[in-house]
């Protein structure tokens, strides 16, 4: 029970004790929510209708919202799709596990509901261990979208899933400190010959590239092809604005309220304002991005003001796809 006696989500250290009882909640039609490197997930048994309809609802998740099926390996990959090529094998033997979902053509033995009757699912093989005790303890995939409100931000620790969830009573959440990556998957549509990235992530174009030739970067306004990645997402409920360095001082000195700020070096920032300062390599500015937004978030100024980060590799472009969307 919590402080104010209601029943709250239980963060859960991971013993092979109650992995077994994560999975037997999944086996039983019941969702728990897990650490993986990329994000935490909210999974369901993959076969599991019922936990899968749970899903949606717990999320308010858009029903047109296809969901990514987690598995152990190839084989438990070979068993959602009829599409199973020399790419994949290529893909995957260099990739996972790993931040790489590949989205293939459904095997029919695939719920309609996992795939929010598309005709192609999505997998991913996460390396984290708890996520994987938890796969191999249920003995089937788990589908499993991020574990926050459909189009609010992502959740990095298991504390930030309970407060995402705190309303839901008994929700298992499987603690595995904070995810090493912090950013969604790199999503790869193999079902077309030219392979499309549909979501970018710390899996790179250039390094999709060197092994399969030619790949599309869908844009970021292109939507139809992957219904989650609308242009507003990962939002915090605070307005937050994209703005660049010169910007941000201009606007600090004509706010009227204090604002909250995700920069660079906190010597832009000054009173009343309050500095998030982030760090300048991509790998950890993506790994410190959904919790900074969340403590913006708490401390519910009038503003987020984001400065717009300066690198452009592929990594950087993965952490704008998601400022953008943020912002939007
Ligand atoms: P989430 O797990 O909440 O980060 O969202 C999963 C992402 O994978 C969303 O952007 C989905 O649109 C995408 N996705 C899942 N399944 C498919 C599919 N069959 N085809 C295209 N995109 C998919
Ligand atoms: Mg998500």
């Amino acid at each position: 029970m919590g402080a104010s006696g209601v029943l709250m989500p239980r963060i859960v250290e991971p013993t092979p004790q109650t992995i077994e009882a994560a999975a037997a909640t999944l086996r039983a039609g019941g969702v728990v929510a897990f650490p993986t490197e990329t994000v935490y997930g909210l999974g369901a048994d993959t076969f599991s209708p019922r936990g899968l309809d749970r899903v949606y609802e717990l999320k308010q998740r858009p029903a047109d919202n296809p969901l990514i099926a987690h598995v152990l390996g190839p084989p438990g990959a070979q068993r959602l799709t009829s599409g199973w090529d020399t790419r994949c094998e290529v893909l995957t033997q260099r990739f996972w596990p790993g931040p790489l979902t590949l989205v293939l053509p459904r095997a029919l033995s695939v719920p309609a509901r996992a795939t929010a009757g598309r005709p192609s699912v999505a997998i991913r093989c996460p390396r984290h261990p708890i996520a994987r005790d938890l796969i191999d303890a249920l003995g089937d995939p788990i589908s499993a979208p991020s574990a926050n409100r459909s189009g609010h931000v992502s959740a990095t620790s298991a504390g930030d899933v309970a407060d995402e969830f705190a309303d839901v009573e008994r929700l298992m959440v499987l603690d595995g400190g904070p995810c090493a990556v912090g950013l969604e998957s790199t999503v790869l549509d193999l079902t077309r010959p030219e392979p499309r990235i549909l979501r970018p992530g710390s899996v790179t174009r250039m390094e999709l590239l060197a092994l399969l030739g030619p790949v599309r970067a869908e844009p970021v306004e292109r939507q139809e092809a992957s219904p989650g990645t609308s242009s507003r997402h990962y939002a915090p409920n605070t307005p937050a604005e994209l703005v660049t360095a010169e910007q941000l001082a201009a606007r600090l000195r004509d706010a009227s309220e204090p604002a909250v700020v995700l920069c660079f070096d906190r010597r832009q920032v000054p009173p009343p304002h309050t500095a998030i300062e982030m760090p300048q390599g991509a790998g950890d500015y993506a790994k410190q991005l959904y919790a900074s937004l969340r403590r913006a978030d708490a401390m519910k100024r009038v503003v987020i003001l984001i400065e717009q980060p300066p690198g452009s590799n592929d990594v950087w472009l993965a952490i704008l796809d998601r400022l953008r969307r943020a912002t939007a």
